[in-house]
């Protein structure tokens, strides 16, 4: 294996230093994840193996974005296999700290606040959640910073890539990043689906065969959106709805065509009108044990 696996800032810092000045570097890509890697991850390594010289992945699994400590417990951890992977696609160094490196203190007092745009969708069910992503992303983009020039002596380039499966997030990060001047580019990278349609997540393993098919209707429900949007037909979100509803398994939270920047409702384009301009179909719901998300860009 040609990756390196380093635990602690300092090493971070340092490995991340040698690689540019070896490679001859201009640019450092990030990738943040919780571990459990699949191919999303994977996709996300890709696109940030090909954007820069070097690049860096972090598996850590934030106590602060878990309200449930159960949840916090049964999240699956498989390093050598994540390891693995990543070294496939060609990621340089991996950075997986224990919870002390990160949280040196104890919990942090003083935390990044998501606002309103934290409040709502996944916020709304998942009270605090976004405080506590945000509050590591936060950590994890300065960890993340080149740790040294560029070759030619100008400051290297950064970029950070995060995966539209976690709309909400991404949009928040997007948001902390401009609001704070963070001197990070942030790159978002599609959703990758199974064959049958279902988004790729750390948790579908939890599925059981027959939650795993019922879990389609919800990647069914957003094509039928983005259908009707192609199409410039009114989206009529009710029957969409009503097609979730149908699926005894699938237990709905919410399903709604939303503003991609504000996460504001288009709620006239849903009903009569026909549908022009962007959007984004957003969904969540329970299958079984698991809380699923997925959402769909809209633009015709
Ligand atoms: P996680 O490990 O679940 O926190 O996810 C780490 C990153 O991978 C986040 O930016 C996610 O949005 C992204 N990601 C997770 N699943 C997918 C997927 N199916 N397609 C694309 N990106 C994904």
């Amino acid at each position: 294996m040609a990756i390196k696996l380093v635990t602690t800032v300092a090493e971070l810092r340092k490995e991340s230093a040698r690689l540019l000045a070896e490679k001859g570097g201009s640019s450092q890509g990030l990738v943040p994840t919780m571990g459990a890697l699949h191919s999303g991850h994977a996709s996300l390594a890709r696109t940030a193996v090909a954007e820069n010289d070097v690049v860096v992945a972090t598996i850590f699994v934030n106590p602060l974005q878990f309200g449930d400590a159960v949840d916090l417990d049964r999240y699956p951890r498989t390093l050598e296999a994540d390891m693995a992977l990543l070294d496939a696609e060609g990621v340089d160094l991996v950075f997986a700290p224990d919870v002390d490196e990160v949280y040196p203190g104890g919990q942090p007092l003083v935390r990044v606040t998501s606002g309103p745009l934290g409040e709502k969708w996944e916020g709304a069910s998942r009270p605090g959640h976004f405080d506590g992503a945000l509050t590591v992303v936060a950590k994890l983009l300065h960890y993340g910073l080149p740790g040294g020039p560029a070759a030619d002596g100008t400051t290297a380039a950064y970029r950070a890539y995060f995966g539209q499966k976690d709309a909400q997030q991404l949009a928040l990060v997007k948001r902390m990043v401009a609001d704070l001047n963070f001197p990070v580019e942030i790159v978002p990278v599609p959703i990758v689906r199974s064959e049958d349609g279902l988004a790729l997540s750390s948790r579908n393993r939890f599925l059981s065969d027959q939650e795993r098919e019922a879990a389609l209707v919800l990647s069914r429900a957003l094509r039928l959106i983005e259908s009707r949007a192609n199409a410039h037909q009114p989206l009529d979100l009710d029957s969409a709805v009503a097609l979730v509803d149908s699926q005894p398994l699938v237990e709905l939270d919410y399903f709604d065509v939303v503003d991609p920047t504000t996460l504001e409702p288009l709620a006239e384009n849903c009903k009569e009108t026909p549908f022009r301009g962007e959007g984004l179909a957003i969904i969540a719901a329970k299958v079984g044990p698991v809380r699923l998300i997925d959402n769909i860009p809209l633009d015709s």
